[in-house]
């Protein structure tokens, strides 16, 4: 009888596709994605915040008193696998390149930590994503940006690109298999193909060439990664009319201080173009770094208004040792920081529900779950839409033009 593995995946996308690899790569074992019948747990881990740590270390700290044999990797391998690993928490930790071995890993008696390479490029190709309707692509991995406050260059590696014919590969298989969306993702997603005079506008291309690829979404971009080539596919019947593009401040001093890339000029010349499009537009945004004074947080709110956002991914500023930002003064109280995450996000679902009542096109939805008759999905602008029907529309894509506009989502009939 063959032992059941579980896998716990934390954080982004990225690890959703490395567990996947991992999944596939599991002979001697079963994958069942019922944590109770498990004898292994597989954690894959993230330390993008203190947060995640915690969640990561909670988790473990419940499995271990089931007894169930238990192994970390992903991101907060290289942070607190070897803390974990002396604590007797976990049986063995391996990092992100060793993640194809796990089939002679998870047999192994004595006790490992083998932490890999950290600039390994991986050549996995995945049949399937159990439990998806849609597929998610690793085109990149690593990150040559030095953002003041983030440790994720330090656990990713720097920035390398996945090989061509092996992702195109990839997409042939999985849409074969019947997937239809595609997202790529990546650690800095849209470095992919530097070094090699390539681009992901260019891959996109050639991947909506494939029999069977409906709609293509990015994970995140930077905003100065779309350059003229992504400029030119942006009327594409293949690419999402939602955009999530990683600005992290509205106010130029913070960014500065942040060491980002990217100025408020530029990224509103960019959101302004793009709302004229009809894009949907998401952000990622800390509040509350080092330096964030009332002052500088009021000219954030005033700009940040200014750029059409529809959705954001908002985070609270955590200090991660080793990081330039751990240093910095002065500190923003949680309190204050909640405070300004609370008035950001309650601008932007406004800016959503509004965006919502005005789309004019049909909703081009791909079912992903269903619970009690209620089907639900994400439309072509990345917003959720529960339908209610009779029929089984399990993964399907359906047309929705008849809906009505809720607070977080929009719902219908079918
Ligand atoms: S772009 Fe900045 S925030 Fe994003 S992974 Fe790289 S260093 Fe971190």
């Amino acid at each position: 009888m063959k032992e059941k593995v579980y896998f716990k995946t934390f954080g982004c996308r990225t690890n959703v596709y490395d567990s996947q690899v991992m999944m596939g790569a599991l002979k001697d074992y079963e994958i069942t994605e019922d944590e109770a019948e498990a004898n292994i747990v597989v954690v894959n881990s993230c330390t993008v915040t203190n947060g995640a740590d915690v969640s990561v270390r909670g988790y473990i700290n419940g499995i271990e008193k089931q007894g169930k044999k238990l192994f970390l990797t992903g991101c907060g391998a290289h942070t607190k696998g070897e803390s974990l690993f002396d604590a007797n928490k976990v049986h063995g930790v391996f990092g992100q390149s060793e993640k194809t071995k796990i089939n002679t890993l998870l047999s192994q008696e004595t006790r490992f930590y083998e932490i890999g390479d950290l600039n390994y490029i991986d050549d996995a190709i995945v049949d399937e994503f159990i439990g998806k309707s849609r597929a998610f692509i690793k085109i990149q991995e690593g990150c040559n940006f030095r953002c003041s406050y983030c440790i994720i260059p330090f656990v990713r590696g720097d920035s390398r690109n996945m090989d061509e014919t092996k992702i195109l590969e990839q997409v042939y298989r999985l849409a074969t298999n019947g997937f239809g969306e595609f997202v790529l993702t990546g650690t800095n997603v849209g470095s992919y193909g530097q070094g090699e005079g390539k681009n992901i506008a260019e891959l996109m291309k050639k991947m909506s060439m494939i029999r069977g690829v409906r709609r293509i979404r990015v994970g995140s971009l930077e905003p100065i990664q779309i350059n003229e080539s992504f400029r030119e596919i942006l009327d594409e019947p293949w690419l999402e009319r939602h955009l999530h593009i990683a600005i992290q401040h509205s106010s130029n001093a913070m960014l500065k201080i942040m060491n980002r890339r990217n100025r408020f000029e530029s990224d509103l010349e960019l959101f302004d173009m793009l709302h004229n499009k009809g894009f949907a537009l998401g952000t990622d945004f800390i509040v509350g770094h080092p330096g964030e004074t009332d002052e500088l947080w009021q000219e954030a709110m005033r700009n940040a208004e200014q750029l059409h956002l529809t959705h954001i991914h908002p985070f609270t500023y955590s200090k991660r040792d080793g990081t330039p930002s751990a240093v910095m003064k002065p500190e923003i109280n949680g309190t204050v920081s909640s405070t300004r995450m609370r008035e950001l996000t309650t601008m932007i679902d406004a800016n959503n529900r509004h965006f919502r009542q005005n789309v004019k096109i049909p909703l081009d939805v791909l079912i992903e779950s269903q619970s009690d008759g209620v089907y639900s999905g994400l439309d072509q602008f990345f917003n959720k839409i529960l339908i209610r029907s009779n029929e089984d529309l399990s993964g399907n894509w359906i047309q929705i033009e008849k809906y009505e506009v809720a607070d977080e989502h929009n719902v219908a009939q079918f």
